[in-house]
């Protein structure tokens, strides 16, 4: 059914309000994190302390992080060289190559997998097609990319329909 690919596992405020012993529990060993809108607001490049704090706390919980974005290059490998992590980039989500050869670099099982994201269109319906378990965030900004702005409105349309169903978690 189109509707269950595109619904995740987990829905969330913020990446902040991520429960690790649950996914510890869950066996996830590695986080396959998108970067704008769910780090960080599209366009920024500041990094805040509370994000380094986040980046910290999950090191030490014992999870590994890589970071899989459809954004450039140049954009990415700040944020992966300032987290000294893994990254794809240009990736093309939701398809399904990026994610692979992020837990390729993660050295883990789909199994022990979860994707975080802001997107349903990128990022759960890409983790989904690969069985991966998937947390949608709410976008850290309304700023976006305008590709993005039009496809918000599907995504609405998605997500309304998904809660009229009970298949929207949290
Ligand atoms: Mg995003």
């Amino acid at each position: 059914m189109v509707l269950k690919m595109l619904c995740p596992d987990v829905y969330l405020e913020s990446i902040y309000d991520l429960d690790l012993d649950k996914l510890k529990k869950k066996g996830i060993k590695g986080i396959i994190t998108d970067l704008d809108n769910t780090l960080i607001s599209w366009g920024e490049d500041t990094i805040y302390p509370s994000l380094s704090e986040w980046f910290e706390k999950l090191k030490e919980e014992g999870f590994k992080v890589c970071i899989v974005s459809n954004n450039s290059p140049d954009r990415v490998s700040i944020f992966a060289e300032k987290f000294n992590i893994p990254a794809v980039s240009g990736a093309t989500k939701p398809r399904r190559r990026p994610f692979r050869r992020a837990l390729e670099k993660l050295g883990i099982r789909p199994e022990e997998a979860a994707v975080l994201g802001d997107q349903v269109f990128t990022d759960v319906l890409g983790g989904n097609r690969l069985g991966l378990f998937t947390i949608l965030v709410i976008p850290v900004s309304p700023r976006e990319f305008i590709g993005t702005r039009v496809v918000r409105q599907i995504e609405r349309y998605v997500l309304k329909a998904l809660k009229k169903r009970g298949m929207l978690p949290g």
